[in-house]
């Protein structure tokens, strides 16, 4: 095959290296289905540019055709990547699924086959014949055939911009601006092919890779400086149309300019809300309507309804532009019923605990009080004593103070239970407890040592001070009359006393001293102390 270099062939030629430079940025930096595909429409650029450079330097008119068959494969690859690209970058929902996308390639790969086929039919062309002398430009005689791929040409083409133009006018969209970019690069090529359908550039050239061109370079500069592929169709459609929490933007006058499903949801309305003022829209929640007016950058959290209580936490924040001026607001508000309640009921929960853990606690005062105490008279009991009096005398020996130990014992306790009962016992007992207490300070320790048996341990107290002690507690019980019915029953009580350190220094050694000056006492008639010196 024989070629003539031209400047047509170093136009495309250009075009070629420009497109495959893109086409290879594009995919490296491919990240979403729409970017991978205008990676692979640039791919078919190149290769439409390709053999459209070598169409034009080819000679042989055989080859000039063999170069043009092979330009249709680049060109309705190219077209239908672009209508792909469209579908995707403008998110057409029933179009985005492969199976269906596939039945766009039938029509351009059945061009394809025309013009490959085209010695059978003329149907493309129906004749060649040769450009201005010198100029090796082969000038193509078109028959129905091109007619056809054409219009399939504007249909995809058109469709591809409409979709484009579409998105570009979207009134909400965030990326109004990048979308425009992306519309003024689609318009070239369709400017591209008018020009050449209406014979404006010069005979032989086609255009149409070098529009192509163009409209990478555009989209490129798109995906560099808006990174655009990566942000348009997640940002606004899947992100803020599908989450579950309400969004409100608000321009500068406080009217609504973007809503979303979930705050339509919220507010209860399916109505136009884009427009409107704030204190319209949410004529109902007053207090949010204040925060927006009074708040640029906030955060709170507020009851919505009170007959079904909803709590949202809600969130303003300020919009600003490329100077730092305020533009508008973006309201979100969160549903937190949910969580609300849960630290509601948390919170009761933790209380109720909290009650339960005082009552436990108390409990566990009474029971280690019952465990310390006898239940008839209040006062220690005989455990309790026998733990803690060693403690007291190692105290008082570290102290070097006195302790007296006073044993006592009631008197003809079984006559009394003979005469009176039980219960009359048990009432002597009780009376007895009171005349101890009554009898002892803080710091000393009474308690019931047995039945009717009972144990002072008095600290820091002085023999005669004991035995006055010990006396006031005889003579006042002598004389008190225990009720028990219609009758009084009058008591006595022996004592015995015995000295810490003079009389001895151990518990048991005192206790047992305590015990025989009692049993002295006893034995010296009863109602008397007796000493164990
Ligand atoms: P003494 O003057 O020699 O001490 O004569 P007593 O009758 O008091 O003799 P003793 O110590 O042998 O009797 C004690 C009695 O106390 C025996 C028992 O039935 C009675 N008793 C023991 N515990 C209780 C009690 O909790 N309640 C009552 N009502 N009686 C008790
Ligand atoms: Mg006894
Ligand atoms: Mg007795």
């Amino acid at each position: 095959m024989r070629f003539q270099y031209n400047p047509y062939f170093a136009i495309l030629s250009i075009t070629v290296i420009l497109s495959a430079t893109i086409a290879f940025v594009v995919w490296r930096r491919r990240s979403t289905p729409a970017s991978t595909t205008f990676a692979w429409m640039m791919i078919a650029a190149t290769g439409y540019a390709a053999v459209a450079a070598l169409e034009s330097a080819a000679i042989a008119i055989p080859d000039k055709v063999f170069w043009s068959k092979l330009e249709y494969v680049g060109s309705g690859s190219l077209m239908t990547l672009f209508l792909i690209f469209a579908i995707q970058f403008t998110r057409q929902k029933e179009w985005l699924k492969p199976r269906k996308r596939a039945w766009l390639w039938v029509i351009p790969i059945f061009n394809m086959a025309l013009a490959a086929t085209n010695e059978w039919h003329n149907l493309v062309w129906t004749g060649f014949s040769p450009g201005s002398r010198g100029s090796n430009v082969l000038i193509y005689h078109h028959g129905l055939g091109f007619f056809w791929v054409m219009a399939w040409v504007y249909v995809y083409t058109l469709t591809s911009t409409l979709l484009l133009a579409k998105a570009a006018l979207r009134p909400s969209a965030l990326y109004r601006r990048q979308s425009r970019t992306v519309l003024v690069g689609a318009l070239i090529p369709l400017l591209g092919s008018s020009a050449y359908m209406l014979a404006l550039t010069p005979p032989g050239l086609n255009i149409t890779p070098m529009c192509f061109m163009v409209t990478g370079l555009f989209f490129s500069a798109s995906l560099f400086r808006f990174r655009l592929f990566d942000l348009i169709p997640v940002a606004r459609d899947t992100l803020v149309e599908s989450m579950s929490d309400s969004v409100f933007v608000l321009d500068v006058h406080n009217r609504i300019v973007d809503i979303n499903p979930a705050a339509k949801r919220l507010i209860g309305t399916t109505g136009v809300c884009v427009g409107q003022y704030v204190d319209e829209v949410l004529a109902r929640w007053p207090e949010i309507v204040r925060l927006c007016y009074d708040n640029e950058d906030f955060e709170t959290e507020i009851l919505m309804d009170w007959v079904d209580p909803r709590y949202v936490e809600l969130r303003i924040s300020p919009l600003r532009d490329r100077l730092g001026g305020l533009t508008g607001r973006l309201v979100v508000l969160r549903d937190i019923t949910q969580r609300y309640l849960a630290e509601t009921k948390l919170r009761s929960a933790n209380e109720r605990l909290q009650t339960q853990l005082l009552e436990i606690e108390a409990l566990q005062v009474k029971l280690r009080e019952q465990a310390i105490r006898d239940g008839l008279t209040g006062l220690f009991n005989r455990r309790y004593f026998e733990e803690t009096l060693p403690k007291e005398l190692a105290r008082a020996a570290q102290g070097k103070y006195p302790l007296a130990i006073i044993l006592m014992d009631i008197d003809y306790f079984k006559k009394i239970n003979d005469t009176f009962g039980h219960q009359g016992g048990d009432r002597v007992l009780k009376v007895f407890g009171n005349v101890l207490r009554r009898h002892t300070r803080f710091s000393d320790m009474a308690c019931r040592y047995g039945g009717e048996e009972f144990v002072l341990a008095l600290p820091n107290m002085p023999w005669e001070q004991a035995c006055q002690c010990a006396e006031q507690i005889r003579l006042s019980f002598q004389v008190l009359g225990v009720e028990s019915g219609e009758q009084e029953i009058f008591a006595t009580v022996s004592v015995g006393l015995a000295m810490f350190p003079d009389d001895g220094e151990t518990s048991d050694d005192l206790l047992q001293l305590a015990d025989k000056a009692l049993y002295a006492a006893k034995a010296d008639g009863r109602n008397c102390l007796r000493f164990s010196r």
